[in-house]
């Protein structure tokens, strides 16, 4: 770890190639009496290209929530086939993107968005296989930023309205709508909202039936929490896939899955160099050199990220730990017991791996941090600093202002 803040410099997130392997392994386990599955990583939490082959080669495809995840997912070596593309705000390039590239289904997230895929299809001579996101007003207990499925959030339509969507849609040359999706929040640390959810398509599915559609695929979105502080105790993929196999045992259809976080979680960190100590009225600031536009998650969740020296002395002190950008919320840890560290020490964010690096912006006109794979006693650099001068080279004063 001294050696990488040495070579590629701090801040930096570094990920491990054999956690983010045992992560993935882990979870299919959870699921091998669940019958036919498909796993799609949902690249929005780690769409890094060393990432998405990684998890191409563990056999995920990707949930993808834009026409840029989407060729990330086929630059790295992912099928088309295995992609789900979600999203409340497809646009009609993204949705011809998804069918020249010929991705395996499309999540509908409203009834408009289904016509209009239906015409793009029919009129090329094509029918994209599409399920429809269902709303179903289940609060995930999580925070309010990160949860998806109450009924006045914009994702999916609502259930009650459900079966006559479908049923409109089903019609549709164009469309192959073989199924139902949901997905309900993010960082979920209890199994009841996820069980309540998905008894709750179980009716939806036997309904669906019941009006003679036929029903192969549902989609169950991810949202897994991952434990951010020592004492959480978030279900393990064991508990949630024994909790799906009992849910669904009588369902007959293949289950998709969109993993996020509980993969790359923990397969990530981001190391970062005490700039210096400033006294404060309630504690020390810690002052370190990474910032909330490298890591943004505290800043914008209020999260958690434990913290800790790379070289602790065993000695702890209370403080603050902030970066160095003028924003009161660039803090990751207030008056918090932490190893003691000086300046020049190098500390460590855990659990960075997911909604980490690809949430960083340049703010402050900092650069943007770089991302390093480790494998065994071998690293690679998998995202480059962007320095700030590569930044501002895209960007020009207009003539009428010389
Ligand atoms: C964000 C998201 C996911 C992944 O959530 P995690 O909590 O990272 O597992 C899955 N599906 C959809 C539709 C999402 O928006």
């Amino acid at each position: 770890m001294t050696k990488i803040a040495e070579e590629v410099g701090t801040p930096v997130y570094i990920y491990s190639r054999a956690t983010l392997e045992r992560h993935a392994r882990v979870f299919r386990e959870g699921l091998k009496d669940a019958g036919p599955i498909h796993l799609a990583f949902a690249v929005k939490s780690n769409p890094n290209l060393a990432v998405l082959r990684i998890l191409a080669n563990q056999g995920y495809g990707g949930d993808v929530v834009s026409g840029g995840e989407l060729e990330r997912c086929i630059a790295a070596g992912m099928k088309a086939e295995d992609i789900v593309f979600s999203g409340v705000g497809k646009s009609q390039e993204e949705l011809l993107l998804g069918l020249d590239r010929g991705i395996g289904q499309f999540n509908l997230e409203s009834e408009e968005e289904g016509i209009q895929l239906a015409e793009i299809a029919a009129s090329r001579g094509e029918t994209a296989s599409c399920t429809l996101r269902v709303n179903p007003d289940v609060d995930a207990g999580t925070h309010a930023k990160i949860s998806t499925g109450k009924k006045e959030n914009k994702f999916g339509v609502a259930i009650d309205v459900a079966p006559d969507i479908y049923a409109r849609l089903s019609k549709l040359d164009g469309l192959n709508l073989r199924g139902v999706a949901v997905h309900i929040g993010s960082q979920l640390q209890q199994l009841d909202p996820l069980e309540k959810c998905y008894r709750r398509m179980g009716q939806l599915l036997t309904e669906l039936r019941a009006a003679g559609h036929e029903v192969t695929h549902v989609d169950l979105g991810g949202g897994l929490g991952v434990p951010y502080k020592p004492e959480d105790r978030p279900p393990s993929p064991a508990e949630y896939g024994a909790m799906v196999t009992e849910v669904t045992k009588d369902w007959n259809v293949t289950l998709m899955f969109e993993p996020g976080r509980v993969i790359a979680g923990n397969s990530g960190i981001m190391v970062t160099k005490v700039i210096r100590i400033k006294p404060g009225v309630n504690s020390d600031f810690v002052i370190v050199d990474a910032a909330m536009n490298d890591l943004m998650r505290p800043a914008i969740y209020d999260a958690w990220h434990h913290f800790e020296a790379v070289q602790p002395t065993g000695d702890m002190m209370i403080a603050s730990i902030v970066g160095p950008i003028c924003e009161s919320s660039d803090i990751f840890a207030k008056e918090r017991e932490v190893d003691r560290v000086a300046t020049d020490d190098l500390g460590i964010f855990r659990t960075a791996g997911a909604y980490g690096a690809t949430m960083a912006n340049t703010y402050n006109s900092r650069p943007l941090v770089p991302e390093v794979l480790v494998d065994g006693d071998r690293y690679a650099v998998v995202a480059e600093r962007i320095k700030p001068a590569a930044i501002m080279a895209a960007e020009q004063v207009p003539d009428w202002l010389k």
